[in-house]
């Protein structure tokens, strides 16, 4: 990573006034009336973008059977929930995916040079329960959907799995007491309890620009890359490209990791740039054997919750993942040391921005020592603070900006204006291009059905969209008044970490628990009391105002809902005190056997 030397908060060598300066034109620039609006959803004529290109959907008869557990969901958190479930005792468990396979987001996003971005041997879920160690320090796509269909292998997940299965409705029979599930695939399925697991950026969306249909060449989004089209693999070696103008639009975190291999294959290549990301050093390398056969038992757990630890603004004592996002938080202890006192509390803010201006300014320095143009080293640098958008960490982008082949197009945060038969226009230049790949990201804060694509009716008719319409209510995030036996595993109201596959455990051992709980007291229904949800909203509204005024002042994104805060995005947000306090106020819960703002029946 880009390394910052200690700061004397009391001798910068930069303007803090300036750079807020800055930081404000640039995000007034991107600020668009029409906000989240302004994105078209994949339907109706678009439809094909979100097509499965990766294999055929294998023709079955509908079913009609009952189970005990059905989750929705088999990504990574449907295969933890699963898994956790299987080990506490319980077999009669479906899953139900929209893919063709097991993996979730790692399914879909097999663009080249996919890879997670946070260190693998702490991302790869359930890594000592199935014997792995990951081969790099950031595992590539094939390899995590590889791990994926691992986990379902080794908790023999794939008998209750249905591919190609998306659910169409959900509803609770009170008669029966049973939830009855209905699919795109014409299933009629009745389950004791549902887990939806449904995954946030699971909807891929096109920019709303005019022409988008009108587009005579080749086009698709990211998460639904045409091998067929450009050749190569996820590695890369995209012969198909050679003789092809390409345009990528977006420069998120999917482009900066995909942009490479592009830039390396085809014949001209150019960049749609909106807004900048940051990009700091990778440094990937393959896991040291040694290191692989001196880990003890329970190193993951340790990691993790080192990890964790330190990127929710604790301290431990060595950081053991040690990578980018680690690292602002090591600036700040060091600026502690440098003064040789604690840090006061009313201090950290300003601090903590302090260490962010000197953090983007390495950002913007690595831009000017590797991109060799100066103009186009300067439209790539970011004006924002560091978590106003994804952090991304890559040592091939900026270099790929050398090739004499790749164009950035900078669009100084306006966007592409339209697409045309022949290409696309952006500074009111027409670019005309064979192909154009959408990696402009997944709904954010739409309609919770249209992500899901269905809506579940609990008791007595009540539609969870209707009783989420003034926010979201829940207890932990888990349980909703007027839904029994459902329980929905995600970041709302629950705790947010980095590291999401950690944060699924952490919900999938406490689902395990309740079901035990209930198990042992030989009741069928398990369901969260009105007050004790009204209890968890309020906790979750006193304790999540801190992060407002920041993300107000960012520039737009998904993260802000398009630089309009949602007045009910606390509410609908993770749980303000960070993830390590949510993991205790669980356990805390679960130690005190109460059972509080539970009933069972
Ligand atoms: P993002 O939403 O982050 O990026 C979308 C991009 O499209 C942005 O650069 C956006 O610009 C741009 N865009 C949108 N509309 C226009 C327009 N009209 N003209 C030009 N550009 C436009 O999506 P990604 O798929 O990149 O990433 C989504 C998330 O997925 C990440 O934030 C991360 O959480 C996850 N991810 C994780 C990875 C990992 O772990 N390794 C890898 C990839 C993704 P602007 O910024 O101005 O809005």
């Amino acid at each position: 990573m880009t390394n910052a030397a200690e700061i004397d908060p009391n001798h910068l060598d930069f303007d803090p006034d300036a750079l807020r300066a800055k930081y404000r034109a640039e995000r007034d620039k991107r600020l668009r009336p029409e906000g989240n609006d302004q994105y078209r959803r994949i339907e109706g004529s678009l439809a094909h973008y979100a097509e499965d290109p990766y294999g055929g959907v294998t023709p079955r008869a509908p079913r009609e059977d009952f189970t005990e557990i059905l989750i929705i969901g088999g990504g990574f958190g449907g295969l933890v929930t699963a898994a956790r479930l299987k080990e506490a005792g319980f077999s009669d468990l479906r899953l139900l995916e929209h893919g063709g396979d097991f993996g979730g987001t790692w399914y879909w996003n097999r663009y080249p040079g996919a890879a997670c971005d946070t260190e693998a041997p702490i991302y790869l879920p359930l890594c000592e329960e199935v014997g792995y160690v990951p081969s790099h320090k950031f595992a590539y796509q094939p390899e995590i959907l590889e791990h994926a269909r691992r986990i379902g292998r080794h908790y023999d997940l794939y008998d209750g799995a249905l591919f190609h299965t998306a659910v169409t409705d959900l509803r609770w029979n009170d008669d029966a007491q049973e939830w009855v599930i209905a699919t795109n695939r014409g299933d009629a399925l009745r389950a004791r309890f549902v887990i939806m697991s449904n995954g946030p950026l699971n909807t891929p969306k096109l920019p709303g620009v005019p022409g988008i249909e009108s587009f005579k060449g080749h086009t698709f989004h990211t998460s639904r890359w045409d091998y067929a089209y450009t050749g190569g693999s996820a590695e890369g070696g995209l012969s198909g490209l050679a003789d092809k103008r390409v345009a990528i639009i977006g420069t998120g975190a999917t482009a900066v990791q995909c942009i490479p291999h592009l830039g390396a294959s085809a014949r001209a290549l150019y960049v749609f740039q909106r807004t900048p990301s940051s990009i700091d050093v990778r440094n990937n390398r393959p896991t040291d054997p040694a290191w692989a056969a001196s880990l003890q038992p329970g190193w993951q757990r340790e990691r993790m919750e080192n990890f964790n630890i330190l990127t929710s603004g604790g301290i431990v004592e060595q950081d053991l993942v040690m990578d980018g996002w680690t690292e602002i938080i090591r600036n700040l202890i060091s600026m502690a040391n440098f003064r040789g006192t604690a840090i006061p509390r009313e201090e950290v803010p300003r601090l903590m921005e302090l260490a962010d201006f000197q953090k983007m300014n390495a950002i913007r320095a690595r831009v000017d020592a590797i991109v060799e143009d100066p103009a186009t080293a300067e439209a790539l640098k970011p004006w924002y603070r560091q978590f106003c958008k994804r952090p991304c960490f890559h040592d091939e982008y900026l270099p790929t900006f050398n090739r004499p082949n790749v164009h950035l197009i900078d669009t100084q945060g306006q966007g592409v204006e339209r697409i045309t038969e022949t290409g696309v226009v952006a500074n009111g230049v027409e670019t005309p291009v064979d192909c154009i790949i959408f990696a402009t990201g997944f709904e954010v804060g739409t309609a919770f059905t249209h992500r899901a694509g269905y809506d579940v009716t609990g008791q007595d008719g009540l539609k969870l969209s209707e009783a989420w319409a003034g926010g979201m209510r829940s207890l932990h995030g888990l349980l909703v008044h007027g839904f029994p036996n459902l329980m929905i595993t995600s970041n709302a109201q629950s705790g947010f970490t980095t590291n999401f596959p950690h944060a699924m455990d952490e919900r999938a051992q406490h689902m395990a628990y309740l079901l035990r709980a209930l198990k042992a007291r030989s009741a069928h229904i398990l369901e969260a009391t009105e007050a004790g949800q009204n209890a968890w909203v309020d906790t979750m509204l006193k304790a999540s105002r801190a992060s407002e005024s920041f993300q107000a002042e960012c520039t737009p994104g998904y993260y802000n809902n398009e630089g309009k805060p949602n007045p009910l995005s606390v509410q609908n947000g993770s749980y303000g005190r960070g993830p390590v306090r949510f993991f205790q106020l669980l356990e805390a819960w679960r130690d005190a056997g109460a059972f509080e703002g539970l009933e069972f029946r």
